[in-house]
């Protein structure tokens, strides 16, 4: 460990402390160790499993620090995928959606941001036009174009315009998360495809709005309950994708995602008069 880290990771807890108190500076330290001892287990254990998007086998994923509690077999070491770009990968090959399983002749994707884990996949249907988009211009760096910087509550885009939206752990950091669904709606074609995922605090019976970004967590603005926030997509018809829908129970084990990961496949609702 560098002197630049030691610093680094001592203010990093003085910061966690001064914030949110002892309780999250303490998480930050727990989490520091299991992953040290998890980085000795991948070199001296045999590997258990797997990482779908990278390839890289080892003992275990490493650690998640949440800011009050710690998620054990989160990060690929190789490629910092977590159980979403995992599940979302495997959705990719073994259920492809219509835009990437059918005709795929000028067939438009946008992609929020966007993330390498799985762009391989995307990008070898070749035919796609695939666009990435993202409020921040630093996260757009490592993409190639067409990409643009845009709002999510203010899509500057025209109604119905996209066949397939990708927009993975981006809600629970927007001022307004059904404002921002309603604009995904609004862009979609009527056969076009939304795949969208959130985090989801697993032990909370509703959704808790924290009135700003916890620095502590990610820059989350709301922690939601997986009990209410499908109440957010009726807008669409939509289907739940779970693990065990695509995976079988060895599989699950082997490449660690939890029942906290699902998939929502959302079509436009059909209005019949
Ligand atoms: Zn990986």
């Amino acid at each position: 460990m560098s002197l630049l880290k030691i610093k680094n990771f001592f203010y990093t807890l003085y910061w966690r402390y001064t914030h949110y108190g002892f309780h999250s500076m303490w998480t930050a330290i727990k989490t520091y160790f299991l992953n040290a001892i998890r980085k000795i287990q991948n070199r001296v254990l045999p590997p258990r499993v797997e990482c779908p998007c990278c390839g890289w086998k080892g003992y275990g994923f490493r650690y998640l620090d949440c800011g009050w509690f710690i998620v054990p077999q989160v990060e690929c070491p190789q490629c910092c995928g977590h159980e979403r770009h995992r599940l979302f990968t495997l959705f990719l090959q073994r259920t492809p959606p219509s835009f990437l399983s059918g005709n795929l002749q000028n067939k438009k994707i946008l992609h929020f941001a966007p993330e390498h884990h799985f762009r391989k996949i995307l990008n070898k249907s070749g035919n796609l036009f695939l666009f990435s988009t993202d409020y921040a211009p630093s996260a757009l760096q490592q993409v190639g174009n067409p990409r643009f910087v845009a709002d999510i509550h203010h899509l500057p885009i025209k109604n119905g315009s996209f066949d397939g939206i990708v927009c993975l752990h981006v809600l629970e950091h927007v001022k307004d998360d059904r404002k921002a669904i309603s604009e995904l709606e609004r862009v979609l074609s009527a056969e076009g495809e939304l795949l969208l995922m959130v985090p989801f605090m697993m032990d909370q019976k509703e959704t808790i709005e924290y009135g700003a970004p916890r620095s502590d967590i990610f820059d989350h603005v709301r922690g939601y309950s997986p009990l209410d926030f499908k109440k957010r997509l009726t807008m669409f018809d939509y289907k739940e994708i779970k693990p065990e829908n695509l995976l079988s129970t060895r599989e699950i084990h082997k490449y660690k995602i939890p029942d906290s990961q699902v998939l929502y496949l959302c079509k436009k609702r059909v209005v019949h008069n």
